[in-house]
């Protein structure tokens, strides 16, 4: 039997931070789009998450479109000092202001407010199940409503905003698009679980934000605390999976780490899923296609942060999809701006994302806290190379000096250069897709560089 279709200008796919900025930011310019999210209406928002989320990133949204930051009880505490601990006796502490926020009720707020833009439809309890190609050009979903029957929903250009999953990008043929994987590597993928737990005092974190290792966890693992108020903290643990580590249970080393330090804590939540820890998607668009936060792969591989860049990549995408459609050009060449400046945004951060989880699969935990201690790594340089988006630091000088360990500090400077040169060519992206090949087989073999 036929299934029943409808058409809309923009199918986006979920509702999550990425799908919702989306839709906002389309209703603003007036262009029709249908969201569609598996969940029950009163569940969006709602993700197993660290729920940090830097105000930098919805002041930006603020200012770009004024979506409002998250306010009152949306904001579960004001973070104001971060804290890295390697191993256990040295500790790193930075002024550092970020927020936890309580990601169901944020995510409820950008859900209603949909209901102001007449040119939006959302569908909840809709799941897409497959990708609808039509001559080389993605054209539409299949997707399972409530009732268990199909429709194929039709658009000009179809928005991935689902997630890890990626569940239209991984429904295009590479006979359609071979510039992004399908399907992540295993050894793309960040495993992590945490927990959200009441503690029966006054926690001793209060307002920070900490990570830590743990003798428990395989490397690269890190276990976070987040403070969510006086006594709620969001605690987890996670791993970029590599051979030495894929049999590891994150559940269980969760819990025995957890119940070291907070032995009295109840557990109010508990939820893993997994995260990418990869470089963005080489490109993110092809014809009548284009994906957005997690879907994208831009969460940043060291923090986990991926929320931010969710919010504020759908911005950015929303800017080139009204071009698109006043143009009525959906083309991939049309969509290419969007590559453009999501690699000049964001390939930094994934580029020194790559090169940290390869200095510690390289060298163990111990090691870096001889750099601590003995002054190659100060805290103003952990601070610049996190927030100014440059490695061209005194610690290269340091490590000239030769000083003790020549290895380990060779390694560092490895890894250092390799985020430095990941950080050019993300300059470089190319302006449109002719030239994409060359540069992607570049930045595939700075992918392989060993440490
Ligand atoms: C354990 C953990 C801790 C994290 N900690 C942090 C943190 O502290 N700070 C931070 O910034 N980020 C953190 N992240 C990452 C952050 O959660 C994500 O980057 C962010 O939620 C991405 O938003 P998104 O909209 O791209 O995807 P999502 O939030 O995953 O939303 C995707 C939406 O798509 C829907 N969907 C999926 N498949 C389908 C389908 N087939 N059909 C219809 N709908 C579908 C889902 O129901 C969901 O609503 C963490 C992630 C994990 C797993």
């Amino acid at each position: 039997m036929k299934s029943l279709s409808i058409n809309t200008d923009i199918l986006i796919v979920g509702a999550g931070p990425a799908g919702v900025s989306l839709a906002i930011n389309l209703g603003k310019r007036d262009i029709s789009a249908i969201v569609v999210d598996q969940k029950i209406k009163e569940n969006i928002g709602y993700k197993p998450c660290g729920d940090a989320l830097s105000p930098n990133s919805t002041r930006r949204l603020y200012e770009y479109s004024g979506i409002k930051q998250p306010y009152d009880n949306e904001i579960s505490e004001n973070l104001e000092t971060a804290h890295f601990r390697p191993v256990s006796d040295f500790e790193l502490s930075l002024e550092f202001k970020s927020q936890t926020v309580d990601r169901l009720k944020y995510g409820q707020r950008l859900l209603e407010s949909l209901e102001d833009y007449s040119s939006l439809e959302v569908k909840t309890e809709h799941k897409v199940v497959g990708t609808i190609i039509n001559k080389n050009q993605v054209v539409g979903c299949k997707v399972r409503q409530k009732n268990g029957k199909l429709i194929d929903i039709y658009a000009k250009i179809v928005v991935d905003c689902s997630g890890v999953t990626g569940i239209v990008r991984r429904g295009i043929p590479d006979s359609t698009c071979d510039k992004f994987p399908k399907v992540l590597k295993k050894t793309e993928t960040i495993v992590s679980y945490r927990e959200i737990i009441e503690t029966p005092n006054a926690h001793n974190y209060q307002k920070q934000m900490r990570i830590e290792y743990h003798d428990e966890m395989p490397p690269p693992g890190y276990f976070w605390i987040f403070s969510k108020g006086e006594k709620q903290l969001n605690v987890g643990v996670g791993w970029l999976l590599s051979d030495r580590n894929k049999n590891e249970n994150v559940k269980k080393i969760h819990e025995t780490i957890r119940k070291k330090i907070f032995p009295d804590a109840k557990v109010v939540d508990r939820a893993g899923d997994t995260l990418s820890g990869r470089l963005p998607l080489y490109s993110m668009v092809c014809d009548g296609f284009l994906t957005c936060g997690d879907a994208a792969t831009l969460v940043n591989p060291i923090s986990g942060e991926g929320h931010g860049p969710a919010l504020l990549s759908a911005y950015y995408a929303s800017e080139v999809l009204e071009k698109a459609i006043r143009n009525e050009d959906y083309s991939e060449k049309a969509l290419w701006d969007y590559n453009v400046k999501i690699w000049h945004e964001y390939g930094y951060d994934g580029g020194l994302g790559i090169a940290v989880h390869k200095l510690l699969n390289a060298v163990p935990f111990s090691d870096f806290s001889f750099l601590f201690e003995k002054g190659i790594i100060s805290q103003d340089d952990v601070d610049a190379i996190m927030g100014s988006y440059s490695v061209k630091l005194p610690i290269f000088q340091k490590i000239l000096k030769g000083l003790r360990k020549p290895k380990l500090l060779l390694k560092v400077a490895k890894g250092l250069l390799l985020a430095e040169r990941i950080k050019k060519l993300s300059m470089k992206y190319p302006p449109n897709p002719k030239r994409f090949t060359k540069w992607k087989e570049k930045i595939k073999k700075m992918e392989k560089k060993k440490i």
